[in-house]
């Protein structure tokens, strides 16, 4: 379109030029030929005669009187018609030898003002002025008044051809088809700027106002591009090619939406999830490092959540999750960064938090919130949760570490009993370690089969006979000789060990029970410590009938002794399931440590226990105080109502092992008898105490009645 323009203006102006130039031309040709005309018609008279070239072109004037130029009416008359004649200006001009100039003498022009007034002189800078001094015409331009003119210069000779003089006859306005042409080419350079300007700024007005959508979209995609979310995609209302654009573009922000929301938000609850946690967590460490900001990171999670999924189905667990999320975050407020990370394991980042006091006063909102029950299909549901605080970056500087020591501060507030929530710690630090150290060692001992097992006996006081043995897992080490079970069964039962460590147990037990009974040796029965964990394993009961048709050991030979804690995760009628197929596969069952942790009378008798082992508290100097004396009773009287074969453990006296015969326990298993051994003592032990029991029966027996 420029193009065009600058193309139709040029043309317009090119053909106006063609024409002024043709006209002047015209114009010129006339005026010169009028001019030479006159002089030829009035240059020859008595003082001037015209000579001409071979063209017919007067080419000087010669005087024929032998006299100094001057002004006289015959060349005012010339000079007069020449104007007359080419509507221009004549000049005459006389020679001066002194000066070597020629001054002008007459013209047609005597109007002084704003009039073409020719040179004064003809000096030798004019470009006629060596034509003229040799007697030679000039025709060609010549500079008038500052401007450029065509002229006429015809020399006046005298007789000798000496020059006297010069006849000017101005025949067109060079200058001003010069000036036009230039006014035309600069006003067609001006126009074309203009139109350039003008199309430049209307082009980039118009393309800035259609390129504006571009831009704003572009914009957008790049938003996208970067991974951020934007709110919303311009222009999608529109029915052209940018709506379709905006609508392609919106579609991929939904499909960016979708794949977000895969990638990083857990689809049960709508929490973040690993790799959103991650991702913060590394973002925070980072921000952290400025040195200006801290932030805490809190893992929380439920103790025995596995049993709500277990009772209740995954679907409910799923809506547990859910509300408790919820919960979550009404506790941590809109800052916190909440995921989760696994099961029940959910992940807060708390910004902006350095001294943890935010992060203490919410583990407190959510615990309390938390603990409220879950109201679901007209169930109530309750969790109880545990909360794990690390401060960031003083506890840690990098994600693995401040994801461990969090689960570190967490393990600690699931192994407390009263705290709920636990700040990571120098301290806490270490004990995990040392926790952490044994659970490794303790490992490598199961797999190399250090662990031993010791059997306590357990006594008639009657007949102070043998009734059965208890074995009791023994871990030897070089240094400490032997690690007590409390340092060990713990660390076993909450990393899950126990499982393998309890099999191996079972295992050992029942091969050397057959033994003992291949070399006949009575031993009555072998007991075995069951932990809850053990005891809860869907595939328990299998085991134990397993293990005892592999050493070909009959079922009546062992007992397995449970505490009461397995009534903590696990409810009555699932423990009732258990010990029934238990019972069915016809091993014996004990109620282990009766009496020291929470007891409930009713489940004693509605589940099928053989035997009820009182914990040592009852016994425990009890000969010494009339009123212990009297609970051991009634303990022992109440199991013996239910049915129960009852015996007393952990008496360590004469006193404590004559008070359980004399209030009929059928069993004593304790110091006083003999501590757990090694199997290969066994035999000399035994000995040992049916003398010492032969010594004292007639003392018992006098004190019983
Ligand atoms: P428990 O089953 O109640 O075992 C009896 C504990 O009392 C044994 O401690 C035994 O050495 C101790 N004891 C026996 N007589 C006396 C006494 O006269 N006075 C005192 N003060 N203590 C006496 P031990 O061997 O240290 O075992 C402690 C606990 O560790 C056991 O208590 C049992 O709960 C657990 N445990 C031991 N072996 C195993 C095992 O193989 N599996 C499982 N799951 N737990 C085991
Ligand atoms: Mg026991
Ligand atoms: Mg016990």
């Amino acid at each position: 379109m420029v193009l065009c323009s600058i193309s139709l203006v040029s043309s317009l102006s090119y053909l106006e030029l063609s024409r002024e130039t043709e006209d002047s031309t015209v114009t010129r040709i006339d005026r010169a030929a009028r001019a030479a005309a006159a002089i030829l018609e009035h240059g020859t008279s008595d003082l001037f005669q015209s000579t001409s070239d071979s063209d017919g072109n007067p080419s000087s004037l010669r005087l024929s009187v032998p006299t100094y130029l001057k002004s006289n009416s015959q060349l005012d008359q010339l000079i007069t018609a020449i104007g007359n004649s080419n509507d221009g200006a004549a000049s005459l001009y006389k020679w001066s030898s002194t000066t070597n100039v020629f001054d002008r003498l007459a013209t047609t022009f005597d109007d002084t003002e704003g009039s073409l007034h020719f040179e004064p002189s003809i000096d030798r800078n004019h470009p006629a002025f060596a034509n003229l001094v040799e007697g030679r015409p000039f025709i060609g331009n010549v500079p008038v008044q500052g401007r450029t003119r065509l002229a006429y210069l015809i020399p006046v000779l005298l007789e000798n051809n000496q020059i006297a003089g010069v006849v000017e006859v101005d025949v067109g306005d060079m200058d001003d088809l010069a000036l036009a042409k230039s006014r035309l080419q600069t006003r067609i350079v001006s126009a074309a700027i203009l139109i350039i300007a003008l199309v430049v700024l209307i082009g980039g007005l118009f393309l800035r106002r259609e390129f504006r959508p571009l831009r704003q979209l572009a914009k957008t995609a790049e938003e996208l591009a970067n991974g951020n979310q934007p709110d919303q995609v311009p222009y999608t209302g529109r029915q052209d090619e940018i709506g379709d654009l905006a609508h392609g573009l919106e579609r991929v922000t939904d499909l960016q939406d979708k794949l977000h929301k895969l990638a990083y938000i857990d689809q049960v609850t709508t929490a973040g999830n690993r790799a959103r946690y991650f991702a913060d967590l590394s973002d925070a460490l980072k921000r952290s490092k400025s040195g200006t900001f801290g932030a805490s990171l809190i893992h929380l999670d439920f103790n025995g959540f596995s049993k709500i999924n277990d009772t209740f189905g995954h679907q409910i667990g799923n809506r547990v999750l859910l509300q408790a999320y919820v919960r979550i975050a009404n506790a941590f407020g809109p800052s916190a960064q909440i995921a989760r990370i696994s099961s029940d394991d959910f992940c807060i980042l708390l910004p902006h938090d350095i001294e943890g006091s935010i992060a203490e006063t919410c583990a407190n909102r959510a615990i309390e919130l938390l603990t409220a029950p879950f109201n679901i299909n007209e169930t109530e549901i309750r969790v109880e949760p545990r909360i794990g605080i690390a401060l960031l970056p003083q506890d840690a500087q990098d994600v693995e570490t401040a994801h461990r020591v969090a689960g570190l501060a967490l393990r600690a507030a699931k192994e407390g009993d009263g705290l709920r929530y636990e700040f990571f710690s120098a301290p806490l630090n270490e004990r995990v370690q040392t926790d952490m150290l044994m659970e490794t060692l303790l490992r490598a001992a199961l797999k190399t089969r250090q662990l031993t097992l010791h059997y306590q006996p357990q006594i008639c006081p009657k007949t102070c006979s043998l009734t059965g043995l208890e074995a009791l897992v023994r871990w030897p080490n070089k240094n400490r000789g032997f690690i007590p079970p409390s340092d060990f069964i713990p660390i076993a039962e909450k990393t899950g060990l126990i499982l393998e460590l309890g099999q191996y147990v079972l295992e050992e037990a029942c091969k050397q029970a057959a033994k003992w009974t291949e070399q006949g040796f009575d031993f009555g029965h072998v007991s075995v410590n069951v932990s809850p964990l053990q005891f809860r394993q869907p595939s328990f009961a299998d085991r134990v009938k397993e293990t005892l048709e592999k050493h070909n050991l009959p079922a009546d030979r062992l007992c397995l002794e449970v505490t009461e804690n397995v009534f903590v995760d696990t409810s009555e009628q699932c423990v009732h399931d258990i010990l029934l197929k238990l019972q069915k596969i016809g091993v014996q069952l004990s109620l282990d440590d009766f009496g020291s942790g929470y007891s409930s009378l009713i489940y004693l008798h509605r589940l099928p226990f053989q035997e009820l082992k009182i914990d040592r508290a009852f016994i425990s100097e009890a000969d010494q105080a009339e009123q212990k004396a009297h609970l051991f009773q009634a303990i022992v009287g109440l199991g013996r109502s239910l049915g129960l074969r009852i015996i007393a453990e952990g008496a360590e006296t004469e006193g404590e092992f004559a008070l359980a015969a004399i209030y009929g326990c059928d069993s004593v298993q304790g110091f006083f008898c003999s501590p757990a051994v090694p199997a290969s003592q066994l035999r000399n032990r035994l000995e040992e105490i049916r003398k010492l029991a032969s010594s004292k029966t007639i003392a018992w027996e006098q004190r019983r009645a």
